[in-house]
């Protein structure tokens, strides 16, 4: 194979059980969007089920139901759902819809009496972040979900919104958001509502805000074992997370460069000595972004091969060293855990101006996903 990453589901189940010691009474929803922050939705939503979520997280409804078509039985909620989406399916395939407002609302009524399923839905309350959820129109809405739910049109399952800096533990929005949280709550209650769930938590407040727990917790980086912010709360390893997927390449081509030589586009890249260089089968196309530098690159024969020049869109360039052995054809890896020096999905970030979260995610689906470390093997 040209390229691949390596998912490793032991991984991800340990990391699912030190999410859960964290998370205590809550449960735990292991939110698997975006094809599992590009880790592969199915292997992962599974391997979290059997570690013990009890629920799955997905932003967009065809996610949800692309785990129903897989057999996934287990409660999911899907929170980006516009208007217009196919909500009859959703009912009929049992997927948790989340309300922003009254359109979505009536919608979502409409499709449940087509359908003849009473849906069940969880409202977002937006507590600051500004993006989904109810806002100035929050009792009406509540009003509007009593009296549904009065009339056995809707079942109110979950009431949740969302921290715009959990990953800086100290600000004090966030305890301004937990608390406008707890009046939206109330809110709710006044009007005779008590959904059961409540849920506000992502990955960095999991990890640093203790009173925002609730009865569920949503994680998705710490589920693949990335810091959601190494600065602040610590890395990967001081957080007890093992990073789940290695991106592995091949080596096209491996030749001498006489001192002098530039390379790739706009000829950005010079070397100032005769070296080797290894031409690595992956590019932007692959979901390696354009903008890295040579602060990251590849690892092989127990050493770090810089990246030389711009990375093109099938393929980039790295300084292998003058006395490297190494061969065309071999598999170096581009990022991983960094256990033997390898360059991690953090070095990445950092060096392409980002977050861990993009740089796995935007692998693209040119890169075969292979869990190991799956099932105990055969003997
Ligand atoms: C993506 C997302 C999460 C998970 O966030 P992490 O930082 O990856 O833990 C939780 N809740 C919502 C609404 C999200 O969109």
């Amino acid at each position: 194979m040209r390229a691949f990453a390596e998912i490793d589901i032991a991984a991800l189940k340990a990391n699912l059980a030190t999410i859960k010691a964290r998370a205590g009474a809550s449960r735990v929803m292991a939110v698997v969007k975006a094809d599992a922050y590009g880790h592969g939705l199915l292997p992962c939503a599974r391997a979290a089920q059997e570690a013990g979520a009890q629920w799955l997280g997905v932003a967009l409804l065809e996610e949800a139901l692309t785990l129903r078509s897989a057999g996934i039985k287990s409660r999911v909620l899907a929170w980006l759902c516009p208007p217009g989406s196919d909500f009859d399916e959703a009912l009929r395939q049992d997927i948790d819809i989340s309300i922003s407002s009254h359109e979505l609302l009536i919608e979502v009524i409409d499709s449940g009496k087509r359908v003849g399923v009473r849906p069940r839905v969880h409202l977002e309350i937006d507590t600051g972040l500004s993006r989904g959820g109810v806002l100035g129109s929050l009792d009406l809405l509540v009003e509007e979900l009593k009296i549904a739910q009065d009339n056995k049109m809707i079942e109110v399952v979950g009431a949740w919104s969302h921290f715009a800096r959990a990953d800086e533990p100290g600000e004090a929005m966030n305890q301004e958001q937990v608390e406008r949280y707890r009046s939206a709550l109330q809110t709710l209650l006044n009007a005779g509502l008590k959904p059961p769930i409540h849920h506000l938590s992502n990955s960095a407040a999991l990890f640093s805000i203790p009173d925002g727990k609730f009865e569920m917790v949503r994680t998705g980086i710490a589920l693949y074992g990335l810091s959601p912010e190494n600065k602040n709360l610590g890395s990967s390893e001081d957080l007890g997370l093992i990073p789940v997927m290695t991106l592995k390449a091949k080596l096209y081509l491996v030749k001498e460069l006489p001192k002098g030589s530039t390379v790739g586009y706009g000829a950005i890249g010079k070397v100032d000595r005769e070296t080797v260089i290894g031409v690595v089968a992956m590019g932007y196309g692959d979901g390696i972004p354009r903008n890295a530098d040579s602060s990251v690159g590849i690892f092989v024969g127990g050493r770090r091969a810089p990246i030389i020049g711009r990375v093109s869109m099938d393929q980039f360039v790295v300084d292998l060293g003058a006395d490297s052995t190494v061969k065309a054809g071999e598999i170096v890896t581009v990022f991983s855990g960094g256990l033997q020096g390898e360059y991690t999905a953090d070095d990445w970030a950092k060096a392409c101006g980002t977050i861990n979260y993009e740089i796995v995610t935007r692998i693209g689906p040119r890169v075969p996903r292979i869990s190991i470390n799956d099932k105990p093997a055969d003997t």
